[in-house]
This record gives structure tokens, sequence and C-alpha cells, in this order.
């Protein structure tokens, strides 16, 4: 059990090292909806790589964070994922992409119809068909 807390610890120093790369790449931005100086926090992706890095970690907002945790997304909230899921940087696309997909599962046609427009790389399909 030590050694999980351990291991967990490392993990968050790991992506505390990265803050000042994230800061520079994001331009204090939320990598998300793009607004600033809303404490931002790293947020890796999954599937993790054994150790963090800056391709599947994005930088995002509180509010953002918040806003992913309810099981029924605020549609409202979301709709500039219109915009970010042509984002070039795979962890933000791929987190607009699942995020998307929630709200056109959920009803939302603006989600559904943004999906079937949408142009992925083999890589980006191949992270999102990751379990
Ligand atoms: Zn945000």
């Amino acid at each position: 059990m030590a050694k999980g807390v351990s291991n967990k610890k490392a993990r968050i120093d790991a992506l505390a090292h990265l803050g000042k790369d994230l800061t520079r790449r994001c331009r204090a931005h939320c990598e998300l909806c793009g607004h600033g100086n809303r404490g931002l926090e790293a947020l890796e992706v999954e599937p993790l790589p054994a150790e963090p890095d800056l391709d599947h970690t994005m930088f995002i907002c509180e509010q953002c964070r918040q806003a992913m945790r309810p099981k029924e997304l605020n549609h409202q909230y979301w709709r500039f994922l219109e915009t970010t899921i042509w984002s070039d940087l795979p962890a933000v696309q791929v987190t607009a992409v699942r995020l998307t997909r929630r709200l056109s599962v959920q009803g939302e046609e603006w989600a559904t119809s943004l999906l079937e427009g949408l142009y992925l790389s083999p890589a980006i399909i191949e992270w999102l068909n990751e379990p």
C-alpha cells in the first residue's frame, strides 16, 4: 500500500515537472475552452503511458475539470468543442472527441453532426480505440 502511495506521488511530481512546458505550450490559456487565468492544471489523458509525458497531458482550467464530472454533460458549456475538436494537440483532440461522443449519446444534434463531419488521423483513431 505504501508503495502505491509513493508511486502516485512520483507521478504527481513528474507531472508537475511538465508544468513549465505546458504553460509555454498553452500560453497560460485552457487548452479546451481557451480561457486564460482560470486555475490551470495538468490532466493526463488515458490510456496513460508509463511515465507522464507532454503528448498525453493537457492543461485545462477549473471550470472544464468541473464540467467533465457529471454523468449528464452541460451541452451549453461544451459548445466550444466545435472548435476544440480540430486541435492539433492529440491529447486535446482525443478528449474533445470523447466529450462530443458523450453529448451525441445525450441526444445533442450539433454533437452528432460534428462527429459526422470530423476527419481524424489514423494515430488519433488508434488512440480512441485503445481500452
Ligand atoms: Zn477550460
